[in-house]
């Protein structure tokens, strides 16, 4: 018979995960905390136009990846980001990749354009529950279903209230190590999660609508990694495809800045941020729009090392970007293998 199942987390590999299982003729419901889906494939719009302020781009190695990709023609494309530039702590370019880069993604006209086009079916039934935060996993009292969920943000849809055969997180580290505590449960499965490590990342957005064009006021490349003690990356967000052209700056801080500013004010992070883009690109002027986003958990540096975890027999399944590294791709590969795994 079809299965019920709850997926927590509409990332990308939640969403992989789900619209697998969905394909496959089961019943899934998927459960997100956010008000959009997609997790940190993520857009911020501003009256100055959209900032893809999580994932930037992503990068297309695995042929199951491709082949879904393929489905949305036009959804994704290629951005052309004039090679990412390496630059020292002063802004200079220290070094251009000189191989032709692998192409660099992007989905038109904002990030979350891809996560949104996949939920799209699931969301047309009525089965995606946004707003609503999973709190705990509970063994199902009565009835055949396993499991029940306990939320909070929402009620569980009524069609839903029996419980589910079987529930899959799909939830950054920390957090799905959090939940399976919290109920209770799979503490062999808590025990490996709590060794993969992921740093934070503070990141800046910057919206320059007086300049006349691109590159007026400073840089003439789009992208670039920096070694400066606060700024490890920034892209000029107007560059991408599809997007609004009013000069525009997404600025990340690196790992280790982000660590030790984890819990400072963002006013006072937003002042900093700034400083140090000045000085790497060399655009002093004042932004008309500053904001800062802080991503607790933004990059993965120790994985699990296995596309995702599951107890067949109890129907309690995690994945994540974080099972196999820190990409896009890495949350879809570990979302479809844990789905392939459950069916
Ligand atoms: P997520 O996208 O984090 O999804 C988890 C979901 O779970 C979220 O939607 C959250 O709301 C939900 N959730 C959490 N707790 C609960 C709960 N209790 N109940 C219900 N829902 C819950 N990757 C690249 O390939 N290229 C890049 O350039 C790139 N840049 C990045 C830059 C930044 C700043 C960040 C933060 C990440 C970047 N990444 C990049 C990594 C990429 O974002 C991830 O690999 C991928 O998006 C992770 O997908 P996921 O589905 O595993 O997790």
């Amino acid at each position: 018979r079809a299965r019920r199942v709850a997926v927590i987390g509409a990332g990308i590999a939640g969403l992989a995960c789900a619209r697998t299982l969905a394909q496959a003729g089961h019943e899934v419901w998927v459960f997100d905390k956010g008000r959009q889906v997609g997790g940190r494939m993520a857009c911020r719009d501003t009256p100055f136009g959209g900032f893809d302020h999580g994932v930037q781009y992503f990068t297309v190695r695995d042929e199951r990846f491709a082949r879904v990709l393929k489905l949305n023609p036009g959804l994704c494309k290629p951005w052309r980001a004039n090679a990412v530039r390496v630059l020292d702590p002063l802004g200079r370019v220290a070094e251009v990749a000189r191989h032709r880069p692998e192409a660099h993604w992007v989905p038109v006209p904002g990030m979350n354009a891809l996560p949104r086009a996949w939920a799209e079916p699931l969301a047309a039934q009525g089965r995606i529950a946004q707003g609503v935060r999973v709190v705990g996993i509970e063994a199902a009292d009565a009835g055949d279903a396993r499991w029940r969920l306990k939320l909070e943000g929402g009620e569980m849809p009524a069609e839903a209230s029996a419980g589910f055969d079987q529930v899959l997180l799909a939830l950054p580290s920390a957090q799905a190590s959090e939940l399976l505590r919290a109920s209770g449960l799979a503490a062999d499965f808590v025990e490996r999660i709590e060794a993969v490590r992921v740093a934070p990342c503070w990141t800046l957005m910057v919206a320059f609508p007086h300049a006349q064009s691109a590159g007026q006021l400073g840089p003439q490349w789009n992208a670039a990694t920096s070694t400066h003690h606060r700024i490890a990356w920034l892209s000029r967000e107007s560059s991408k495809p599809g997007r609004d052209p009013v000069e525009r700056w997404t600025v990340q801080a690196s790992a280790s800045w982000s660590t030790e500013h984890l819990e400072d004010d963002a006013q006072r992070v937003a002042a900093k941020l700034l400083k140090g883009f000045a000085e790497v690109t060399g655009i002093r002027a004042e932004p008309t729009h500053a904001q800062v986003h802080r991503w607790r958990y933004a990059k993965t540096h120790v994985p699990l090392g296995q596309s995702f975890l599951l107890d067949a027999e109890h129907g309690l399944g995690v994945c994540g970007d974080w099972c196999l590294g820190h990409r896009v791709e890495d949350a879809f590969v570990s979302g479809l293998e844990l789905a392939l795994a459950a069916l």
